[in-house]
């Protein structure tokens, strides 16, 4: 229990025509174990063109947060990338939920309600605001099952819950990166409402796992499940003081 495998990271490739960039990042969240996919093509020119990663100034959502309770942080479980930490800089961020098919209205309403109550709960420490058109997200909610996980033999499968992935692209020169969040049709009710809590929370910035249940960002599923905890916050608050290549100019070579 409370074991977070990490293996490396990152697939990244570059378009030269377009100047495009585009990298994918998955991250899984199964029943207590964290297992983020990956392979590396490193690319020289590429790394050289990327922005240095610097830190952007802390929102003042963030910047006016302070733990009275002084509950401490597991920023030490947050992982960086080759792109810094995946911190956003423009505000709001915007946030499209799908509407569900194949359900009832009814079902579908609830839906929608269920995530975008949790929405409005991370919006208290970053600005988000949902947005009418995909093409325009930074970050897309879609209620549909995730592929299935293979086990590292390759040959078990299981069902996840939730999956979260980002990636790449640029933009006016700006190097800047989406999240997808897919919610499996499995999820209901409050744990539509904790899985949806939990994912936005790690495309918000934090991404890895807290070791403690109180948290929303505890890496597997709890009965009880926790609303946003201060070390939830303390956490996010000091991913937002590090170093990243995201959201600033990428130089021409
Ligand atoms: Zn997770």
């Amino acid at each position: 229990m409370g074991k977070i495998t990490l293996h490396p990271i990152f697939n990244i490739q570059e378009n030269l025509v377009l100047r495009r960039l585009l990298a994918v990042l998955t991250l899984a969240i199964g029943t207590g174990l964290l297992v983020i996919f990956a392979s590396l093509k490193s690319d020289a020119i590429l790394a050289k063109s990327l922005p240095s990663q610097q830190a952007h100034s802390l929102p003042p959502t963030l910047a006016q947060w302070q733990d009275s309770t002084n509950s401490g942080d597991y920023f030490s479980q947050v992982a960086t990338t080759e792109l810094g930490y995946l911190v956003w800089s423009q505000f709001p961020v915007r946030v499209y939920l799908a509407r569900p098919q194949g359900i009832s209205n009814q079902q579908a309403e609830a839906w929608v309600n269920d995530v975008l109550q949790t929405v409005q709960e991370w919006s208290i420490y970053l600005p988000l605001t949902i947005v009418e058109e995909p093409e325009v997200a930074d970050i897309k909610i879609l209620q549909k099952a995730p592929p299935l996980e293979l086990s590292p033999d390759k040959k078990i499968t299981r069902a996840r819950s939730a999956l979260t992935s980002y990636e790449i692209y640029t933009n006016n020169n700006l190097l800047l990166h989406r999240f997808t969040i897919l919610l499996s049709p499995s999820q209901t009710g409050s744990y539509l409402i904790a899985a949806a809590r939990h994912e936005l929370g790690h495309a918000l910035g934090i991404w890895g796992h807290s070791p403690l249940q109180t948290d929303a960002l505890y890496f597997s599923q709890v009965r009880n499940s926790p609303n946003i905890s201060p070390r939830d916050v303390n956490t996010l608050k000091r991913v937002y003081q590090q170093p990243t290549s995201l959201g600033w100019i990428i130089s021409n070579y």
